[in-house]
């Protein structure tokens, strides 16, 4: 048996769904065990082009075991267009490769509206959700006001909890956003609706797991956004509601006490960032605007242009330290063959002061980044396979940020097509 976790070093973005996409093939389940559909994994392959936002990247390979793990919420609606899209496209989804698990909390459609007005409320200090629900489904969560997925098994139950809930949600929506109550025969509709579509779906993912696990079969567990976002240890409160580390896969997937062998930490050539909050090496003006078209750097899940800048190693490095991370796939390698030379930010200053790790919010706020510039290699590398054939600009590109972050880059990814793809150390 193996386990391995793919999971984002930055911002989120970094290509991770292409990374599992490829990487699924060597395995029979694929978990994703925290966030909602606030992500969005792209995914290029013979059945055509796919943002996922809540389905495993796993689901385009036919023996693959997929599951939303405990640590998901699920926005039902969202589950229910996604999967019929992917059906229209050839995709084959049925209870037997894809699996809720039954301890996964559901975004109501509250928690969206709740989502949104808090923003508004926020104005120009909102947080940059991307109004999803996700925030709020997860603070209902811990205050224990969530809805599991497995309680659409048991409808009485449901009801029960869904009534207490209700009139404590609505004194919220009323009182503080004065803003229209929700009915309890909406809701319970559109629960009993959905129940009735995946119910089937709904199961114990966690003695899945462990069946697995006997059986000697491999599981992949596959991150959303990026260790900067984390939400103990990103750039809070500028952060998602969940943990996307890899050491919180075996929780968010069902079954704690499974163990993570690797850990494949995504990094982008360059840093892009969707949303508010502190982006150190960050590029405006038209450096920005060449480097966003030419990289397409507009968010997967909802469209908007990403703040983008130069490779940043004090962030990288820190992501790595975090995620645990044993290589790393390097992606959009190709995306920096236009420039003449490449900035690298190798650290930060502060307040007069040259800082050693990546620093709290409130430091990081005042960081002015440090470059250094890298010779482009002004080629098209996109139809390279051989890490040996790449440019040596390329390669002493690679090098640097290896030394920098210490850890060793193991995929270099240069175009977004399934076998665009160097892998180091077995063919150069
Ligand atoms: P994820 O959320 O981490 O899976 O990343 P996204 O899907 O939001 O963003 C990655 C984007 O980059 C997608 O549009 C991918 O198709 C694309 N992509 C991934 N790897 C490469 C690459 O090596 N080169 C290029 N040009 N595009 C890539």
């Amino acid at each position: 048996m193996k386990t391995c976790a793919i999971v984002g070093i930055n911002w989120g973005d970094e290509g991770k769904g292409r990374m599992v996409d490829l990487i699924a093939k060597d395995y029979d389940v694929v978990v994703r065990y925290q966030g909602g559909s606030n992500a969005g994994h792209t995914v290029i392959n013979e059945y055509g082009k796919f943002a996922l936002n809540l389905i495993p990247s796993g689901i385009f390979r036919p023996k693959v075991i997929n599951i939303l793990g405990n640590g998901t919420v699920i926005d039902l609606e969202h589950l229910s267009m996604e999967t019929e899209k992917l059906r229209k496209a050839g995709v084959q989804i049925t209870s037997d490769n894809l699996k809720i698990s039954d301890r996964a909390m559901i975004v109501l459609p509250y928690h969206k509206v709740l989502d949104e007005l808090e923003e508004n409320r926020l104005k120009d200090k909102k947080y940059g959700s991307t109004k999803r629900g996700i925030g709020p489904a997860y603070s209902d969560k811990y205050i224990k006001k969530g809805i599991m997925a497995g309680e659409l098994l048991y409808p009485e139950y449901l009801h029960e909890r869904l009534k207490d809930i209700l009139e404590w949600k609505n004194l919220t929506i009323q009182n503080v956003y004065k803003s229209n109550p929700f009915l309890f025969s909406d809701i319970s509709k559109w629960l009993d609706k959905y129940a009735e579509e995946f119910k089937s779906y709904i199961c114990d993912t966690g003695s899945l797991l462990r069946k697995a696990k006997k059986e000697g079969k491999s599981i992949l567990f596959e991150a959303q956004l990026g260790a900067l976002r984390d939400i103990d240890y990103g750039i809070y409160p500028y952060t998602s509601s969940s943990t996307p580390l890899a050491a919180y896969g075996p929780i968010g997937a069902g079954a704690p006490e499974l163990t993570v062998d690797n850990v494949i930490g995504v990094v982008k050539a360059y840093s892009s960032c969707v949303g508010e909050g502190p982006f150190t090496a960050e590029w405006f003006g038209e450096d920005a605007e060449k480097l966003r078209q030419a990289g397409n750097e507009y968010g997967a899940a909802t469209g908007r242009p990403r703040r983008v800048g130069p490779i940043d190693m004090l962030a990288t490095a820190y992501g790595v330290q975090v995620q645990g991370a044993d290589c790393i796939a390097l992606t959009k390698m190709d995306v920096l063959s236009y420039m003449d030379k490449i900035p690298v930010c190798i650290g930060y200053e502060s307040e007069g002061k040259m800082l050693e790790s990546f620093p709290l919010t409130p430091a990081l706020e005042k960081s002015k980044p440090l470059f250094i510039d890298m010779p482009g290699w002004k080629t098209d590398i996109s139809k390279i396979r051989t890490f040996s054939e790449l440019p040596k600009q390329a390669q002493d590109y690679v090098l640097l940020i290896e030394e920098k972050i210490n850890c060793p880059v193991k995929y270099i990814s240069v175009g977004p097509d399934r076998d665009a793809i160097i892998l180091r150390g077995t063919n150069g």
